[in-house]
């Protein structure tokens, strides 16, 4: 049974990812029967998720709600905010609207997918309202670390949400127009229902400064540096990408880019219109034949991704470029929480071989796309919500975003969790309702739930070790031969003791079985199980998975 009626008129606000987490952003606005999804992100797996590369948010509750979802509206081409489109549309199968160059990105990620023919995506002009059933969607550009960055007003016979995106204040943001201040007052004039913004930077109590500044700082810089410069930033930020062709012509160097996320960004940006100056670029191969003072090489891996171009420089494992002592490598990036360790090494390999690496720490070489305490304020100012619903941040950030619109004279405010259902009235916000949510996980090319048995498995022979035995019974339930034991992931010291101890033990511990529990398979899996973690346990302190092979000789089919 459908979750709302034609005539409900209610307009409910429903997060399914991104509320108490910074990734996989996906919210769903219902109204009269209806649902409008705002952006379909993804999120990088951490290592308790092993051999996990995406996280995605589970989409059980739209997918059985999928008559009553009549589009999907991306705010920017960020991966938490398009990444799992192309994983999750298939379960969707909605009209898709972006701007052009957010389109551009969920275009090659359409294409890799083979949805390309069948997803309807409509490239919208950020300057006309978009009519989705019982919504009117207007786009409203705003500065971020991506180009087309927006965020919606969304207008409804309930009243007007302001949607912000991701989204910061750049005078000069180089690339898109600079603050849309007039038009978030006209917003806030014509009244504004509820703000449900991002919360990335609230812990920041000041601005997060311009993208134009970071320019001249670069240019200065580099101009300084002798031998080669490599800098590596976030593939999608079109502006720092421009600043970088720009230091090329300002320091006289030949510009390179490593890394196919990089080359992917720099056609869309081309295809729709930005980098229209930006230098000829030297193909790859002929890196390493410039002279060390004449090139500037820009590449991906800015946050210690182990696949992309500077970590593989750094391991001297690019197919070509190699650097030498007394070369540079920039960071213009910023240190995301939770990679400090994994760039700590990177930066420490990258030392010991002689480079000179600089990052966010000793030179201003980066600003955040995301507003610090005093832009949101300003935001308020401007649009002056009744309600707001801080989102786009972990439960730390939720809460203090809240507590700021409180001191700034919101009368509502919330912090929404993954699953709440929302109600945005003019009588203020309330939780009417809870949904299903989860995660998903990318395992290889299949899509699994978060604690499918694969990857609890996995979890443990990764961090225990595993033993698989294989058992031969007779006829007469007794054991045939020496249970065999493939172990792995396990210390077996240099002789053949622990193993044959193992051995010893199970064996042991089935031949004290009774015979009619032997005769069934569950019960010798069981035992089989208990004896090996119990050695296990008792010899080394580890705890493996175990897997149990049985053969029974009188089941044997000699075909
Ligand atoms: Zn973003
Ligand atoms: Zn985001």
């Amino acid at each position: 049974m459908a979750y709302m009626r034609k005539s409900d008129d209610r307009l409910l606000f429903l997060p399914l990812g991104g509320s108490g987490e910074i990734g996989m952003n996906l919210n769903l606005y219902g109204h009269k029967g209806t649902w409008l999804m705002v952006d379909c992100g993804m999120t990088f797996a951490e290592t308790h998720v092993p051999g996990v590369d995406l996280i995605f948010p589970d989409p059980t509750f739209i997918e059985s709600e999928q008559e009553a979802l009549i589009g999907l509206v991306l705010t920017h081409g960020h991966e938490d905010h398009i990444g799992a489109v192309p994983y999750l549309w298939p379960r969707l199968r909605c009209p898709v609207y972006a701007t052009p160059f957010t389109a551009e990105l969920v275009k090659d990620k359409l294409k890799e997918a083979g949805l390309l023919e069948q997803v309807p995506l409509h490239v919208v002009d950020a300057l006309t309202p978009i009519k989705i059933g019982p919504f009117t969607v207007r786009y409203v550009p705003l500065a971020h670390s991506i180009a087309e960055g927006h965020g919606l007003a969304i207008e409804t016979s309930k009243g007007t949400i302001f949607h912000t995106g991701d989204w910061k204040l750049d005078d000069r943001p180089l690339i898109g127009p600079a603050c849309p201040s007039p038009v978030l007052s006209e917003l806030g004039e014509k009244g504004v229902l509820a703000l449900v913004g991002d919360s990335t930077n609230v812990f920041n109590p000041s601005e997060s400064g311009s993208e134009a500044a970071v320019r001249e700082s670069l240019i200065e810089l580099v101009q300084g540096l002798k031998n080669r410069v490599v800098i590596t930033t976030f593939a999608s930020n079109v502006a720092r990408l421009e600043t970088i062709g720009e230091v090329a012509k300002a320091s006289g160097r030949h510009l390179v880019l490593l890394g196919r996320s990089m080359e992917r960004v720099v056609r869309a940006a081309k295809e729709t219109g930005y980098l229209k100056d930006f230098p000829t670029l030297v193909p790859e191969e002929d890196a390493d034949h410039l002279p060390k003072d004449r090139v500037l090489i820009a590449c991906t891996g800015c946050q210690g991704e182990p696949r992309a171009a500077i970590a593989r420089i750094a391991r001297d494992d690019h197919k070509h470029l190699q650097l030498s002592p007394d070369d540079n490598v920039i960071f213009s990036s910023k240190i995301i929480p939770g990679n400090e360790l994994v760039l700590g090494q990177l930066f420490n390999t990258l030392a010991s071989k002689g480079i000179n690496v600089v990052t966010e720490k000793d030179a201003f070489i980066h600003v955040s796309g995301h507003p610090g305490r005093a832009e949101l304020a300003k935001m308020y100012g401007w649009t002056r919500p009744f309600s707001a619903i801080p989102v786009h941040g972990e439960a730390r950030h939720l809460m203090r975003h809240a507590k700021l619109a409180r001191e700034l004279g919101v009368e509502h405010t919330t912090v929404p969790k993954n699953g709440d259902v929302i109600e945005i009235s003019e009588r203020g916000l309330e939780l009417v309702d809870e949904a299903p949510v989860g995660r998903l996980a990318l395992d290889g090319t299949a899509i699994i739930g978060i604690d499918d048995p694969a990857i609890v498995d996995r979890r443990r022979a990764s961090v225990n070790g595993f033993v698989t035995a294989s058992l031969i019974f007779d006829d007469d339930g007794a054991l045939a031969a020496e249970p065999i034991l493939a172990v792995m992931g396990l210390p077996r010291g240099d002789d053949d003791s622990f193993y044959d101890g193992m051995v010893y033990a199970l064996e042991h511990a089935l031949e004290r079985m009774k015979p009619a529990a032997r005769d069934i398979d569950a019960m010798v899996e069981e035992t089989t199980r208990i004896a090996i973690r119990r050695y296990c346990r008792s010899e080394i302190g580890k705890n493996p998975g175990v897997a149990t092979l049985i053969t029974r000789r009188d089941e044997i089919d000699f075909r």
